[in-house]
C-alpha cells in the first residue's frame, strides 16, 4: 500500500466509522463457502440495516390494516404510517408538497406511469422524445412503446469514451418536435453523473419536461428536486436500504393534475357509477388498490437511517471507496475500467484481458465477493464500448477499504486461474 493509501484509509475511519455501520446489517456477517462476504453488487440491490427490518416486523405485529378505508384503530394508525412515510420521502428529496410524491412498486413502474399518464395524453405522431445512450432499459423500453403506439421518435444523445453525455449534441436535438426528455441522474453500467441541471434547464428553456431516473443517485448522493427544477424523479427503495416492490415517482403538482392515471381501481376514484368516474385528487389517482403498506413504511425507516447518517456523509465516504479502488485497478496491468467519466459515483465497470466477465463472476464468488456481470440492463451502453457484458463493482456506504482490498485481490487470483 503506497503512502496516498494509507492516507486515505485512516482519513475515512477517522470521518466515518464504517464498522459502527455495518454491525447495524445482520447480512454482512454470512459466509460464502466459508468466506466473508464482501457485497459489492448494491446497484443491483442494497441491504437492510435491522432499525428497517425491525420496523417492518412492529408494522406487521402491531399495526398492519388496509388503509384509507375504515374508520377502526389499526387501519387509522396503519394510515397514519402510511402518510408519514410520504412526507419522510418528501423531505428527503426537498419536494414542495407531499401530494407530488407518489408511491410506486419501483423506478421502473414509475417510469411506465409518467409514459402512460403524461405521454399517452400529451406526445403524438412525430413528436420527438430525447433519451440518452446511459439508459437502463427501464428509461428506454417504456418509451419505445409510447413512440410504436404513437408515432413518436426517439432521439439518443451520445456519450464519450469516458461515458459521459455529449452536451453539446443533446443541446443540437432540440426542436420544434421535442416533447420529452429522459435521463437518468447517474448510469448504473458506468457510473456517470450526469449533469442534470443543466439539461434540465435547457428543456424548459425549450418548454419541454424532463424525468430523471434517480434508482442510482438517490442511494448515494443528496437530492433536490426543487433545486434541480425536475418535473419528474423516480428511484427503487431496494437500492437505499429498504423494502423491495417500493419506490417513488416525484410529479411536479401541476403536471400530476394533468395527467390521465395509469391504473384503474379502488382508492384512486371519489366516486363509480357505470355511467362515468371521477377520479381521487393526486397522489392518489396513480395509487390504484391496496399499496404495498409495509414496504412504503418499511422504506420510510430507511429514509430515516439513512437520514441520520447524512447523504453528504454517505456520498464522501462513497467517493473515497470509489477513488481508491479505480487507483487499484489503474495499477493493475490487464484490468480496464470501463467509464471513466470525470464524475462519477460508485460504481466500476471492468475488464480483464481474456476473461469473460461471466468467468470473473463466478471466481470472485469462489472468494465470497458478489458482483455483478452482464449487461447491467443497459445494452446501448455496451455496444457503445463494443462488448457483450462487463463486470460491476458498486459500492455502498456500508463497505470498507479492506473490501475493496478483497476486490483487487479477488481479481488477481482470477488473472492468476486464466494465466
Ligand atoms: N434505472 C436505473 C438507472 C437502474 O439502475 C435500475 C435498476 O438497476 C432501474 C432503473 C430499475 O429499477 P427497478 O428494477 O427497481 O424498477
Amino acid at each position: 500500500m503506497n503512502a496516498n493509501q494509507t492516507a486515505l484509509k485512516s482519513r475515512s475511519a477517522s470521518a466515518f466509522d464504517v464498522e459502527r455501520i455495518r454491525a447495524d446489517f445482520p447480512i454482512l456477517q454470512l459466509k460464502i463457502d466459508g468466506k466473508p462476504l464482501v457485497y459489492l453488487d448494491n446497484a443491483a440491490s442494497s441491504q437492510m440495516p435491522q432499525p428497517v427490518i425491525d420496523r417492518l416486523v412492529r408494522y406487521q405485529t402491531t399495526q398492519h390494516a388496509n388503509i384509507h378505508r375504515a374508520v377502526h384503530t389499526l387501519s387509522e394508525t396503519a394510515t397514519c404510517e402510511y402518510e408519514a412515510a410520504r412526507r419522510k420521502l418528501q423531505h428527503f428529496i426537498n419536494a414542495r408538497e407531499e401530494r407530488e410524491v407518489i408511491f410506486a412498486s419501483g423506478t421502473t413502474d414509475a417510469i411506465n406511469l409518467v409514459m402512460h399518464g403524461y405521454g399517452r395524453k400529451f406526445i403524438k405522431a412525430g413528436d420527438e422524445i430525447i433519451l440518452t445512450t446511459l439508459e437502463h432499459h427501464s428509461n428506454i423500453v417504456p418509451w419505445q412503446m409510447l413512440a410504436e403506439e404513437t408515432g413518436a421518435k426517439i432521439r439518443v444523445v451520445p456519450i464519450n469514451d469516458a461515458g459521459e453525455l455529449l452536451i453539446d449534441e443533446y443541446e443540437k436535438l432540440f426542436n420544434a418536435r421535442t416533447r420529452f426528455v429522459g435521463v437518468a441522474h447517474v448510469s448504473n453500467a458506468l457510473g456517470s453523473i450526469n449533469p442534470v441541471k443543466h439539461m434540465i434547464a435547457f428543456a424548459h428553456a425549450h418548454g419541454v419536461p424532463v424525468l430523471v431516473d434517480g434508482a442510482q443517485a438517490a442511494p448515494h448522493m443528496p437530492v433536490d428536486v426543487q433545486d434541480l427544477d425536475c418535473d419528474f424523479y423516480a428511484f427503487s427503495g431496494h437500492k437505499l436500504c429498504g423494502p423491495t416492490g417500493i419506490g417513488i415517482l416525484y410529479g411536479r403538482a401541476a403536471l400530476l393534475e394533468k395527467m390521465q392515471p395509469f391504473k384503474g381501481g379502488g382508492d384512486m376514484i371519489l366516486s363509480v357509477t357505470f355511467e362515468k368516474t371521477t377520479y381521487n385528487t393526486i397522489p392518489y389517482k396513480f395509487e390504484a388498490g391496496t399499496p404495498p403498506i409495509a414496504a412504503a413504511i418499511g422504506l420510510g425507516a430507511a429514509i430515516d437511517y439513512l437520514s441520520a447518517i447524512g447523504m453528504d456523509t454517505i456520498a464522501a465516504h462513497e467517493l473515497e471507496l470509489l477513488n481508491y479502488a479505480t487507483e487499484q485497478m489503474n495499477h493493475m496491468p490487464g484490468v480496464r475500467i470501463i467509464g471513466t467519466a470525470r464524475n462519477k459515483a460508485s460504481v466500476i465497470s471492468f475488464a480483464v484481458d481474456g476473461v469473460h466477465p461471466h468467468d470473473i463472476g463466478t471466481l470472485l464468488n469462489q472468494e465470497g465477493i458478489a458482483v455483478r456481470t452482464g449487461h447491467h440492463c443497459a445494452q446501448p451502453v455496451m455496444q457503445r464500448f463494443c462488448v457483450p457484458a462487463t463486470s460491476r463493482a458498486s459500492f455502498a456506504f456500508y463497505n470498507s477499504m479492506a473490501e475493496v482490498d478483497a476486490l483487487i485481490v479477488g481479481i488477481h487470483t482470477v488473472q492468476k486461474v486464466f494465466a
